[in-house]
């Protein structure tokens, strides 16, 4: 317990991602006192991804592989884990202490948190979904797209995200169906402009998704369609369905009002630090330009080295001078 904070913590991670383990690695070197909590296991995102080959220094590793490594590296320094609890809420008291509350009914104090919270990709809620996920279905185009080189693959969608990527798409596959529920995209005019220009793309209107199927080999063979106008189904052999129906950051769990984006991605200053004093956000919850694994341990670095310096500031602080926080309740995304 510190005499100056009262908490058994000087620092709390939620989320156990590329950026949460890389901050808890940081923290831990500096010897904060660290808590990653995490959900599920840690690794995040890289759970979810089959191969990745854009990780400098590694030319060609597991996601899953990847993730141990990170995760034992974090512990290597010290930090202690709690798996398996969903964090339910984020307040900061007057006292300027966050208070952390999990699922499972525990409180845990600590003057800085990091939120590494990531975002979760809309699903399309079809049958097989699930079952393919990882084996031709995907939700990432830069990090699964050379897997389909010479393939014929659909996306799933209408927006910027959808159409952008399968113009990127079409860098590895020989056909690029984009499959939209509508009769007009929702994307912005150049990128439409690209798409349209892009002889390796055809769209399929008024169209919707209701079923991948899967091979002998469990991966992916067929995409079934139905027309919303004529009410036909039709089949699509692909090996790929790549989904860009939204995406949504988890942060709905910071109970104070914290200055973000119109899609409720976490706005910050260049140290991680959002407007909330102490609270950081690093990885896919920040509004960003990119979602990457190397972008989020960038992120997690800095954000642990600023919650260092935010510590060794508020120690020399008089207590009392906290602002006040006024809770609103929170916002949902
Ligand atoms: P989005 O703009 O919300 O578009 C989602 C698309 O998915 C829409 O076309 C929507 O159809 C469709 N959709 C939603 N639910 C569906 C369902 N259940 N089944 C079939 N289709 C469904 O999402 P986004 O493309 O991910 O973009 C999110 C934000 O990021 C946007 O503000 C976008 O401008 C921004 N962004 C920008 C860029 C860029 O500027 N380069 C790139 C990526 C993203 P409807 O159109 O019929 O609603």
């Amino acid at each position: 317990m510190d005499a100056t904070t009262n908490t058994e913590y000087d620092l709390i991670i939620v989320g156990a991602g590329p950026a949460g383990l890389t901050a808890a690695l940081y923290a831990g070197r500096s010897m904060l006192r660290t808590l990653v909590l995490e959900a599920g296991m840690p690794g995040g995102e890289l759970l979810k991804t089959e191969i990745i080959e854009d990780y400098p220094g590694f030319e060609h590793i597991d996601g899953w592989d990847l993730a141990q490594r990170f995760e034992a590296h974090a512990r290597k320094f010290g930090a202690a884990f709690r798996t398996g609890v969903t964090v339910t809420a984020i307040r900061k008291g007057r006292d300027g202490i966050f208070d952390v509350e999990t699922d499972d009914g525990e409180r845990v104090r600590a003057p800085t948190v990091i939120v590494t919270s990531g975002g979760t990709p809309v699903r399309l809620g079809v049958p097989g979904e699930v079952e393919y996920a990882g084996k031709g279905v995907s939700y990432c185009a830069i990090c699964d797209g050379a897997f389909f080189k010479g393939h014929t693959i659909a996306v799933v969608g209408g927006g910027d995200a959808a159409v952008e990527e399968s113009d990127f798409l079409t860098r590895y596959a020989d056909k690029v169906y984009l499959i939209h529920r509508r009769g007009e995209l929702r994307a912005s005019k150049i990128l439409q402009q690209r798409l349209f220009s892009n002889p390796k793309i055809e769209v399929i209107w008024d169209s919707v998704a209701t079923e991948i199927q899967g091979d002998a080999q469990g991966l992916v063979h067929n995409l079934r369609l139905q027309n919303l106008k004529s009410l036909e189904q039709r089949d699509l052999a692909v090996t790929g369905v790549f989904i860009f129906i939204g995406f949504r950051p988890n942060t709905g769990i910071v109970e104070a009002h914290v200055d973000h984006d119109d899609m409720g991605y976490l706005l910050t200053d260049a140290n991680m630090e959002t407007s909330l004093a102490g609270l950081f956000a690093a990885g896919d919850v920040r509004a960003q330009l990119t979602r990457q694994v190397t972008t989020a341990a960038g992120d997690g670095t800095t954000a642990a080295i600023a919650a260092e310096k935010y510590l060794s500031a508020r120690r020399s602080t008089p207590p009392g001078l906290e602002p006040e926080i006024i809770a609103t309740g929170g916002y949902a995304v």
